[in-house]
């Protein structure tokens, strides 16, 4: 069986946790602190928060934003749920929004329409690694007093107008599970350029432990510290970290042979009268996943041929709003709740071998055979 995703992983990883483990720290410290610093240097954001995952960062960045009960944030319907779990945590509403079919990216317009006196911020996710239309949102919110919360955890290493995704906007949050762009294991960070914020989210990573009057009462008792805020045990492990920095490394060949294998798959797929390839812009996306839409309902059926075939597939994502729990918050989303059943994901990571894309092609087009 072709999976649909899977991280590499090797000896590298392994050694830089052997050096953690040498020093007998395993929690949050140096190793994490190196990781900011990469992350930093490679996204050019004046300040990087580590964390144990994308849903953490979220979190605590909406509630270091002041997001809380009875303020709405405007979300697509099509992510992955933990998207809309972080704003219903803090007892937010997710007001849901539409996307555009071409590229699963939220519709701007249709974003303007739902701003109200109540929405407090807007949280788009870069699809598949693709940067939303960032300038039409920030022209859209004008001067009124909104935060950009981007879900970037499909993203890491994509850039939007030459500039890399992390490095504007008020908080941007990547993702370190193991089929992200980078995996540390399990991780993620959060990237932005307000310093208070960025301050309000480090103390609140763990526990809501000041680490400045820890550090101001040093010298006469060492044992005191002080919790000053509402707080989460968030923070990245120093075990989390090594697997990161090994995967820096490798970040730029990942990126690279995915690439290769979407334009294999875009030149072989276009000429389907009966699927939808995404527009691609590969100049400045490090594709995550590689998502076609079946039309004239035919994906289950694709689904199945393919199985049969030994080719994996994976549906990302079913819309929100059709989720038991996320009921309340409903509204027709006529253009959410079509793409939510032509979309498919074939198989993309970094080890596939050309024989295997050559199988996942054969067989989309042995399924289309007239
Ligand atoms: C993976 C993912 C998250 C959450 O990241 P975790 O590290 O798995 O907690 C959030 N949003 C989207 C769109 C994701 O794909």
């Amino acid at each position: 069986m072709i999976q649909v995703s899977r991280p590499s992983i090797g000896v590298e990883e392994i050694r830089e946790i052997e050096k953690v483990f040498s020093t007998g720290w395993l929690g949050l410290g140096s190793t994490v602190y190196d990781f900011e610093k990469e992350l930093q240097n490679f996204i050019g954001a004046s300040n990087i928060i580590a964390v144990n995952t994308g849903t953490s960062a979220l979190h605590i960045a909406l509630e270091a934003y002041g997001i809380g009960p009875g303020d709405e944030v405007i979300v697509p319907a099509l992510t992955f749920c933990a998207s809309i779990q972080v704003i219903t945590a803090l007892g937010a509403h997710p007001v849901f929004c539409e996307i555009k079919p071409e590229t699963l990216n939220v519709d701007v317009t249709d974003i303007e329409n739902r701003i109200s006196s109540r929405t407090r911020a807007i949280m788009p996710v870069h699809y598949c690694g693709q940067a939303c239309d960032m300038d039409s949102l920030f022209q859209a919110i004008g001067k009124r007093d909104i935060n950009i919360i981007e879900d970037a955890a499909h993203a890491f290493g994509s850039s939007y107008k030459g500039k890399r995704i992390g490095s504007f906007g008020d908080a941007t949050c990547f993702s370190f599970d193991p089929i992200k762009n980078l995996t540390c294991g399990e991780g993620g960070a959060i990237a932005l350029s307000n310093r208070l914020i960025a301050e309000k989210i480090r103390v609140k990573r763990i526990l809501g432990i000041d680490k400045d009057t820890w550090h101001r009462y040093k010298n006469e008792r060492a044992w005191f510290y002080e919790v000053t805020t509402q707080g989460y045990r968030y923070h990245m492990s120093n075990i989390s970290a090594a697997i990161g920095i090994a995967q820096f490394k490798k970040l730029d060949a990942f990126i690279s042979r995915k690439k290769e294998i979407v334009r294999r798959y875009n030149c072989a797929f276009s000429t389907i009268d009966g699927l939808r390839v995404l527009n691609w812009n590969l100049k400045e996306t490090a594709p995550f996943t590689y998502i076609v839409r079946v039309l004239g309902g035919r994906r289950n059926a694709l689904i199945d041929f393919l199985k049969n075939k030994g080719v994996g597939t994976g549906i990302h994502y079913i819309p929100n709003h059709l989720h038991p729990f996320f009921k309340e918050f409903a509204t027709p989303l006529p253009i959410t709740e079509k793409t939510g059943e032509e979309i498919l994901t074939l198989p993309l990571y970094y080890e596939m071998t050309d024989d295997q894309v050559s199988i996942v092609i054969d067989s989309v087009l042995e399924f289309f055979k007239p």
